[in-house]
């Protein structure tokens, strides 16, 4: 059994190391990080330039670019074996909702999707103050692992996996989920550059909107482990015959 560690934070990341550590001795692991953070890269690829790929450790290797650039490296002739799963993580910050849709955690996870077994992210909630701490979530990353090794689910399936910042013994269990969704995002950001430039950041996420019962929100809201089967098809299949009415004698 070979899995293939990577995420979004970078390869120096406390998250990545404490995944690694946490997954050692249940299978052949293998690290492919980025050389830098790139979170809310979602699945960018990189086209218009070469890669380059680093060992910094045994088994472990950065590259000059994004979490789909690592996976994608990996898994497509980087190496000659082949490897079972993708486990992407620990992320410093929750995936939760839409955050998805930006999350280079999830991305890693999702590009390993065609692999034999189903892949997964792994993300931490920010404590309220101080620097995280990864040990829970590593020991829950472990059991997740580990139940899927011994009791596959269907492969190119993804689960997004967030862990409340507590400590092990005060999480109050597992919950499969479904996404909720967030409220907009902050107003960008507006600051100076020191040629009295205008330049702007990108605001906070938004609280959660559809947070209720059944959401990823809410397991981890109340200290449950979120762990919530995503897949990649995005049709909006309900609205097919829809849509062809609407076009019918368009031109
Ligand atoms: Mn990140």
């Amino acid at each position: 059994m070979k899995i293939l560690v990577s995420n979004d934070d970078g390869y120096r990341a406390p998250g990545i190391t404490a995944l690694r550590g946490a997954l050692e001795g249940l299978a052949e692991l293998t690290t492919v990080a980025p050389e830098r953070n790139h979170s809310g890269a979602s699945n960018a690829l990189t086209l218009e330039m070469p890669l380059r790929v680093t060992e910094f450790g045994p088994d472990a290797w950065f590259v000059s670019g994004t979490p789909t650039d690592c996976v994608h490296l990996a898994i497509s002739g980087l190496f000659e074996h082949e490897h079972d799963m993708v486990v992407s993580g620990i992320n410093n910050g929750e995936n939760l909702g839409d955050d998805v849709l930006y999350s280079g955690t999830v991305a890693a996870a999702i590009e390993g999707r065609f692999l034999g077994l189903p892949t997964v992210a792994f993300s931490l909630r920010r404590p309220a103050e101080g620097e995280p701490d990864f040990s829970a979530a590593a020991r829950v990353a472990r059991l997740v692992v580990q139940r899927l090794l011994e009791s596959p689910l269907e492969r190119t399936m993804i689960l997004n996996v967030n862990v409340p910042h507590l400590p092990f013994e005060r999480l109050r269990g597992f919950r499969s989920t479904r996404l909720g969704a967030r409220h907009r995002s902050d107003r960008i950001i507006p600051a100076t550059d020191p040629r009295g430039r205008k330049m702007w950041w990108v605001g906070a996420a938004g609280e959660g909107e559809d947070d209720g019962p059944g959401t990823d929100f809410h397991a981890v809201a109340e200290g449950f482990v979120s762990v919530t089967p995503l897949q990649v098809d995005l049709t909006r299949h309900a609205a097919i015959d829809p849509v062809a009415r609407w076009l019918d004698g368009i031109g």
